[in-house]
């Protein structure tokens, strides 16, 4: 595989242990509807691809359930490996959208076969980052923040393209930082969360 840390079962333990860190910031401060303590209430998830290199973490989303009888609602952090509902993981999605343009079109074959992705899965994702994310407050929020701009239509590859970081995956972490707004509609807020790929 041309990405030998997408091989690699570390950076995989690695998201999960940043999402683990994220969901415990989320329930520290509380119920954001009423303040109430939140309970663990994760909720299955079967994440497509790259099986063999996922260890039980991947088997659930983080998510809480408000103590209160009077609220009850659910709060799902921000995460780092899930983007919203998409069975494929948030890294994949990036990378196999981004490098439409930046791999040749041999290298970007042979990874797609890797992962088994279907080609209207991939399709759904173009459109997703073209018709969707362009409207999202995560990507109006931090659109300002570059200059010149970023060309809305070449996302995610211009972003990655753009931001900080030795290597393509410390350039990836920092996006999926980034993206972490777009990841849930139950919980908004900022966070301290840092995620430090030398750690991995
Ligand atoms: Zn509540």
């Amino acid at each position: 595989m041309c990405h030998a840390y997408l091989n690699n079962s570390s950076f995989y333990t690695f998201l999960s242990l940043i999402d683990r860190d994220i969901a415990a910031e989320v329930q520290a401060a509380g119920c954001p509807y009423c303040g109430g303590v939140l309970h663990s209430a994760r909720y299955p998830r079967k994440p497509r691809g790259l099986r063999h290199l996922l260890d039980d973490s991947y088997d659930t989303r983080l998510s809480f359930c408000c103590a209160e009888d009077s609220c009850r609602r659910r709060t799902t952090p921000p995460s780092v490996r899930f983007l919203g509902r998409k069975v494929y993981l948030s890294a994949i999605i990036i990378l196999i959208t981004a490098l439409e343009h930046g791999l040749s079109t041999k290298r970007r074959k042979q990874l797609i076969e890797a992962l088994d992705i279907w080609p209207q899965t991939i399709s759904r994702w173009r459109k997703w980052w073209r018709a969707v994310f362009p409207d999202s407050h995560c990507w109006q929020a931090m659109r300002g923040h570059f200059v010149p701009p970023v060309n809305a239509a070449q996302v995610p590859g211009a972003l990655l393209g753009r931001l900080t970081g030795d290597d393509l995956m410390q350039r990836l972490c920092h996006l999926l930082r980034l993206l972490i707004p777009i990841t849930t509609a139950s919980w908004s807020g900022s966070l301290k969360v840092i995620i430090d790929p030398q750690k991995m």
